[in-house]
């Protein structure tokens, strides 16, 4: 269980480039990082309104003069200073990651990036090696992939409790973009400019959540084949899509169908994700976080509550609130985030072996994202054929 006991020597050192007052996702970012005495935000370059983010800045308590208008000032900045930053989290539009990622691991700061990590393959195996050659640590956060229930599905599959995998069901929707884009505001906006999103909406926005998901729990699992069949069902957001299904073949033989869409209009279920193996089946959603359905064939369905002494130990070990309390996306975050700073702080002391067997969402966990995505929209603008994963 953690409780927020210090498992590294000293707090990072730690800023932000975006996730300013109107960013989405830059408060889940403060929530996780600043959880367990890990990270102290230092400074930021949180927003492109640079006097609403000095502002802003000040009001986390961040002194004035670490708030900078941009970030490569933040790098000029804090890099100059003893105590400049260590460590920089980018909760920026997807078009920034690749430069931003760049500059700063350039100048010797760790980085813990948004997904989609980047536009490319290409860039991705850039970064890996610059990454490597620096000595730093790239983290990526899949917002929910923290959870204890995540990884009790990862144990079960593991001690075989499932059997052989066979069906892979996975489900990200809302329809939050059900409507035409007529006066939307900035996040939509940059979404669905393909200069600004990428080569994806749904796909990349939501759809790389599920995928690495499904690749804790199942990390045996290949896909060798898939079909992606993608849509706008509002026309202005062509050519990229606001609805998107795909098959998969893996490797084992097993079967795979993920949908995304942000015109499932009134669903607020979010993500549902179904792993059905050879003698029982596993199901949860971030709907109802705290329960774990698991059928086995021909017994009566059990619901797993988290935080159970019956649980495997590899989701007792990652459990923060205890059972009968919620557990959520906000403790999902700073397990992400605790991760990310012990596998910084072993690279800081450089203690290689930790890290060779350390879990956290790094670069490749990025990089596996990307390469889903390329897939996907290979597949899809052929036509909705089937394409080797490559
Ligand atoms: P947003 O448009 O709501 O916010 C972006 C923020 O970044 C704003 O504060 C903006 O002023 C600032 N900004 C933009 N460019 C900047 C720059 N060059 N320098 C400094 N600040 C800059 O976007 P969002 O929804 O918060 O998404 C940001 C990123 O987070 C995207 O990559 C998105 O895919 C990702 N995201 C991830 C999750 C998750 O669960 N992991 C959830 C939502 C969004």
């Amino acid at each position: 269980m953690i409780n927020g006991e210090r498992t590294i020597s000293r707090p990072l050192r730690w800023g932000m480039v975006g996730g300013g007052r109107t960013g989405q996702v830059g408060y889940k970012h403060r929530t996780g990082a600043q959880r367990d005495g890990t990270y102290r935000l230092v400074c930021g370059a949180f927003d492109l309104d640079a006097e609403r983010g000095r502002d802003f800045g000040t009001r986390l308590g961040v002194a004035a003069d670490r708030c900078y208008a941009t970030y490569q000032d933040l790098i000029v900045g804090e890099t100059a200073r003893e105590d400049g930053v260590e460590v920089v989290s980018i909760a920026t539009p997807n078009f920034t990651h690749y430069e931003i990622t760049k500059a700063c691991l350039q100048a010797g700061l760790h980085v813990i990036c948004e997904k989609p990590l980047f536009f490319t393959v290409a860039e991705c195996v850039e970064i890996e090696k610059l990454a490597a050659q620096k000595g730093l640590i790239v983290g990526v956060t899949y917002g929910f992939t923290g959870h204890p229930l995540v990884h009790q599905m990862a144990a079960m599959v593991k001690k075989g409790m499932l059997g052989d995998i066979r069906i892979v069901d996975m489900q990200y929707t809302h329809g939050f973009n059900s409507g035409d884009d007529v006066g939307a505001g900035e996040a939509v906006k940059w979404r669905t400019n393909p200069k600004t999103a990428g080569s994806t909406f749904v796909l990349g926005d939501i759809g790389t959540h599920l995928y690495y998901l499904s690749e804790i729990v199942l990390p045996h699992l290949r896909i060798e084949k898939l079909l992606c069949d993608r849509k706008a069902f509002i026309p202005t957001r062509a050519p990229l899509e606001d609805h998107a299904t795909v098959l998969m073949h893996y490797g084992n033989g097993a079967r795979g169908r993920l949908w995304v869409s942000s015109v499932d209009a009134g669903n607020m279920g979010s993500q549902r994700y179904r792993f059905v193996g050879s003698k029982a089946s596993v199901e949860w959603s971030d709907s109802r976080p705290d329960q774990l359905i698991y059928e086995v064939q021909g017994e009566p369905n059990r619901t797993l509550h988290h935080g159970m002494p019956y649980l495997e130990e590899e989701s007792l070990a990652v459990d923060r609130m205890g059972a009968l309390h919620t557990e959520g996306l906000g403790d999902s975050w700073s397990n992400i985030y605790l991760w990310i700073a012990q596998a910084i702080d072993a690279k800081n002391r450089g203690d290689e072996a930790f890290l060779k067997t350390h879990h956290y969402p790094g670069i490749k966990a990025g990089t596996e994202g990307v390469r889903w995505l390329e897939n996907c929209v290979r597949s899809a603008d052929m036509g909705a054929v089937w394409v080797d994963f490559k």
